[in-house]
């Protein structure tokens, strides 16, 4: 999913290709457990070639395809005059023909039929497991097809190349269908390696991918561990605003911290946001994306398997055909009534067989499309995880009993320490981990989120959310971008007890000294010195009393990057629960 946004943050603001810089630091204590790792990647991250093998060859999109410049330069001139009638008249016409003339061909290219199936001969590269070990594609000079610099790094710090397989397939097709071809492709990589067992890493709608070969094939004992980093296993409610009749709200303010992320650079963006003329963006974004992508996109599978239930229900009778397009409805209704309507089933009883699945998922920030739903910016955290979420900027009341509908044991605390994330309903609720503040598919610039991925993925030391204190339930993002992270000392991350009198502060920058210029809990001061700096790297110790007697507090921060006078402070809320 994370590259679908990509795609349309380009058609906003013309953003480049994003360099990915190297990973976080090199996290401790992993011993790689043996099994053979096959990496799924999200959205439109495998490649699509037209004609594969044939003279006519062409590779429509990932590695190998080209920037037709030429077609850019002949296109402009019309995409502006375009944009200048519709700022002037809102007539969209012209806008929206520039746009189609300079994607036409590509658009041709990717196009699906009514039943679904490919309009053209189009396959993906690589397909068979014997071309998708990263040493293979190393050895045949095809360093292109590795994806996902950052994390395929980090992992290959300790799993050899001969062991880490790249999945790749046509994700324009629904899961169904895909989750039998890397079903096929997992049998081949055991065959290859003469191992027992694979493990699994899945981001995004290739996490959509694992959970749906796991619901129909997860009982029959080849798979070890399986992390689902943010899998949009209920789809994303993006997908719905785009399709319905809503204006487009995308927030400029927080797609240029998600930028800083990805881009993993620690300049402050946040100016993007004040001259970012949103509203027209957004109106752009909805014009391009309904009347030159929508027509292409509907014939895919993949886009039905993006809507939840109901979503999916409403919009078969809005845009399907019961005739012309039964052959596509016959997959999505199986893909939604069969696997989604019962996938928490179908993980647990993976699970019950052997199969260690771990699911990575994000809140605390507005999904991208600007509706009130806690998400990672690109998923609803209700689709990645099965939990009951608050409206977005709101927390649960005081007298909120958990739903308790898969775990139901009341010792347990699943509720997060924001009071906005109920657990006790998720798909697998003793084995997911929730991270405060980490950005759809980012985790490889996060310290924390990518130590945990790798424990989770490549050894057998964290069972569930209670084998390791460092790796609770609810943790903040570690990403430098967000410079501050705070926790009492002696308790786990989000909480606090009736003895805790210390708050730790934790400047996670890599490149900033920062000074705090305010800390206060639910409004009172605390007494810190005027202008206390923190080092890179860095703890402070704050010590604080009377919260005793409180379940619940938030405490404020302001602090400014040292050196940098003219930067407007940043504001920073950490929320606790008691124990
Ligand atoms: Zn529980």
């Amino acid at each position: 999913m994370k590259k679908l946004i990509s795609v349309i943050l380009c058609f906003t603001i013309l953003i480049g290709t994003l360099a990915v810089s190297s990973a976080a630091s090199e996290p401790e204590g992993i011993k790689w457990d043996g099994d053979p790792v096959i990496f799924l990647q999200g959205f439109t991250g495998s490649p699509l070639i037209k004609d594969q093998g044939l003279e006519t060859e062409e590779t429509i999109l990932g590695a190998g395809s080209e920037f037709d410049i030429t077609k850019i330069l002949t296109s402009l001139p019309g995409i502006i005059a375009g944009i200048a009638i519709y700022a002037l008249t809102g007539n969209s016409k012209l806008l929206s023909g520039g746009f189609a003339d300079l994607a036409a061909a590509k658009l041709d290219n990717m196009s699906c039929l009514p039943d679904g199936s490919s309009k053209h001969n189009v396959t993906t590269f690589p397909y068979y497991a014997e071309d998708a070990s990263v040493a293979t594609l190393i050895a045949n000079g095809q360093e292109a097809f590795i994806p996902e610099a950052g994390l395929t790094t980090a992992i290959r710090e300790y799993v050899p190349d001969e062991s880490l397989y790249i999945f790749n397939n046509d994700w324009r097709m629904g899961q169904i269908e895909n989750s039998e071809s890397l079903d096929r492709f997992i049998g081949e990589v055991l065959s290859i390696t003469g191992k027992d067992k694979v493990d699994i890493y899945a981001l995004s709608h290739g996490g959509q991918l694992a959970a749906t070969y796991l619901y129909y094939h997860g009982t029959e004992g080849e798979v070890d561990n399986v992390v689902l980093n943010v899998p949009s296993i209920q789809g994303t409610s993006i997908v719905k605003g785009l399709l319905g009749d809503g204006a487009a709200n995308f927030q400029m303010d927080e797609i240029s911290r998600f930028l800083s992320v990805m881009l993993q650079t620690e300049t402050d963006l946040r100016f993007l946001g004040k001259i970012l003329p949103g509203e027209f963006l957004n109106k752009l974004l909805k014009v391009v994306f309904v009347e030159v992508f929508q027509p292409v996109a509907l014939n895919f599978g993949s886009i039905w398997d993006f809507m939840d239930i109901e979503t999916y229900e409403d919009y078969k009778a809005k845009y399907l055909d019961p005739t012309v397009n039964s052959g596509l409805i016959e997959k999505a209704d199986k893909m939604h009534f069969d696997c989604m309507a019962n996938i928490g089933k179908g993980l647990r009883a993976a699970q019950a067989s052997g199969v260690s699945i771990s699911i990575m998922s994000n809140y605390g920030t507005r999904l991208g499309s600007g509706e009130a739903i806690d998400a990672d910016f690109v998923i609803d955290t209700s689709s990645t995880s099965g939990a009951y979420t608050a409206v977005f900027g709101e927390h649960f009341a005081d007298d909120y009993t958990p739903k308790y509908t898969v775990c139901d044991d009341k010792s347990h605390n699943h509720i997060s320490p924001s009071r906005t994330v109920d657990a006790t309903c998720a798909y697998l609720p003793e084995n997911t981990w929730f991270i405060n503040g980490q950005y759809h598919g980012q985790a490889a610039y996060d310290s924390y989120s990518l130590s945990l991925l790798l424990k989770l993925l490549l050894t057998d030391d964290i069972k569930d959310i209670y084998s390791d204190p460092d790796y609770p339930q609810f943790e903040l993002a570690q990403c430098p971008v967000d410079a501050v992270y705070a926790k009492f000392s002696d308790s786990i991350s989000g909480r606090f007890t009736d003895a805790s009198n210390t708050l730790l502060i934790r400047n996670i920058s890599k490149e900033h000294t920062i000074v705090i210029r305010s800390l206060s809990a639910d409004g009172v001061e605390f007494d810190i010195e005027k202008k206390t700096t923190v080092a890179p790297g860095e703890e402070i110790l704050v010590p604080c009393s009377g919260l005793s007697d409180e379940e619940f507090i938030a405490i404020e921060m302001t602090y400014a990057r040292k050196g940098k006078p003219f930067t407007s402070p940043f504001n920073k809320t950490f929320y606790f629960t008691a124990a």
